[in-house]
């Protein structure tokens, strides 16, 4: 299995964000973790990045466990956080140089074979403040992408983008998954359509449906697949 969730839990004070959460996630899939603000999407792809413990439960990427072996986790793991934090005073291939050295990369041509797998030849030379949200997006998948790790775990990829840069994001993201186990987080079901072949959805902290997305959406929305579901139980 390429992730194994394990009974998670995650307790912030009094907020139970996660509640008892388990999922298994076979190497190659591209999946969508829906749900609404508030989910605890973002809590969970925290957890098995290694950011933040959960309170319970555990959880492992190829086998490797986020408590006994987090160094192992992240060597495998690339991580674009909700938001995608970027040092805007930085130019493009500046800052994927610096994050190379993170990894302890010393190719050289590993960052210019990521610029290029991301599409960003035409912006190296370029401050990342001076991008555009799209572009900036290619950067943050750069960044996650460097070390050639075997999960990807994207939170909210495409929010806040224009619809050509969402479409030229999807099919990134997409043409990665062809090589990669895939996790995004997104609140548009149309997306998931579009990128996943199997949908997540969790609400106040819990998984309330898994299935292929051909199944779950058939063309509706969240709302309408939320109000289904809390009917039937
Ligand atoms: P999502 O990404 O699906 O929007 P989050 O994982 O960010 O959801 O948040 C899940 C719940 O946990 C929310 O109610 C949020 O307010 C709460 N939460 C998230 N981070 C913290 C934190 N550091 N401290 C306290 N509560 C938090
Ligand atoms: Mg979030």
């Amino acid at each position: 299995m390429s992730v194994s969730i394990k009974n998670i839990t995650k307790i912030y004070g009094e907020q139970r964000a996660l509640d008892n959460v388990s999922l298994e996630i076979p190497s190659g899939e591209i999946v969508g973790l829906l749900g609404p603000n508030g989910a605890g999407k973002s809590t969970l792809m925290k957890i098995i990045t290694c950011f933040i413990p959960p309170t319970e439960g555990t959880a492992s990427i190829f086998g490797k466990d986020i408590f006994e072996d987090p160094m192992a986790v992240k060597a495998i793991t690339g991580y674009l956080p909700e938001h995608n934090p970027l040092y805007l005073e930085m130019y493009v291939r500046e800052f994927l140089s610096f994050v190379a050295g993170l990894h302890k990369i010393k190719s050289k041509n590993r960052i210019e074979e990521v610029i290029e797998l991301v599409g960003l030849t035409k912006e190296v030379n370029k401050k990342i403040g001076t991008l555009s949200k799209g572009y900036r997006q290619r950067v943050g998948l750069a960044q996650a992408l460097i070390h050639d790790p075997q999960v990807l775990i994207l939170d909210e990829p495409t929010t806040g983008l224009d619809p050509n840069q969402l479409v030229e994001i999807r099919s990134l993201i997409k043409s990665i998954g062809q090589k990669k186990t895939i996790i995004l987080s997104t609140h548009i079901m149309q997306e998931v359509e579009a990128v996943c072949r199997r949908a997540i959805i969790i609400n106040n902290g819990r998984v309330v449906a898994d299935d292929d997305t051909k199944h779950l959406a058939r063309g509706a929305s969240l709302e309408t697949i939320f109000h289904k579901i809390t009917q039937e139980q």
